[in-house]
Formats: structure tokens, sequence, C-alpha cells
């Protein structure tokens, strides 16, 4: 979008003398920008590991089977584990 948009007011910046272009493209690195900062925010976001502690393995009491941490019985002996 912000890419599309600067490079169509770089295009029309070349064919024109219309200063108050400049503006627009100062939107659109804006935009640039933002997407960048948007793109590395997602990224820093799907690295954290916080759906990784969603699911902790962790074992039975009883039968040492193991199962994931949103388990609350346990499948093999029905155990709470909570
Ligand atoms: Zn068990």
């Amino acid at each position: 979008m912000g890419v599309l948009m600067s490079g169509y007011a770089f295009f029309v910046s070349q064919n024109t003398d219309n200063r108050g272009i400049n503006l627009f493209i100062y939107i659109g690195v804006l935009f640039i920008a933002y997407g960048v900062f948007r793109l590395l925010t997602s990224f820093v976001t799907t690295s954290k590991p916080t759906s990784i502690d969603s699911k902790v393995i962790i074992r039975c009491p009883k039968c040492q089977t193991k199962h994931y941490s949103t388990s609350n019985y346990c499948h093999m002996c029905g155990t709470k584990l909570k």
C-alpha cells in the first residue's frame, strides 16, 4: 500500500512540477514506515513464546503419563492434574 502510494507519487512527480506532490511522497514514506513497523511488530509477536507457554508438558502424579498443562485430567488413569 505505502510502496504503491510513494511509487505512484514519485512517478507523478517526475511528470509534473507540482510542489505539493512532495507532501504526497512524504505520506507515502510514512505509510512505508508504518508498514515496516507493522511487519516488525507482527514478527516479534509471532516469535514470542506465549503460545508455547500455554502448552507446557506436565506429568501425571499417579502414572507419570505426559500431558499438556491445558489438560485437567490424566487421559490414562483419570487423575485430576490441577
Ligand atoms: Zn495418570
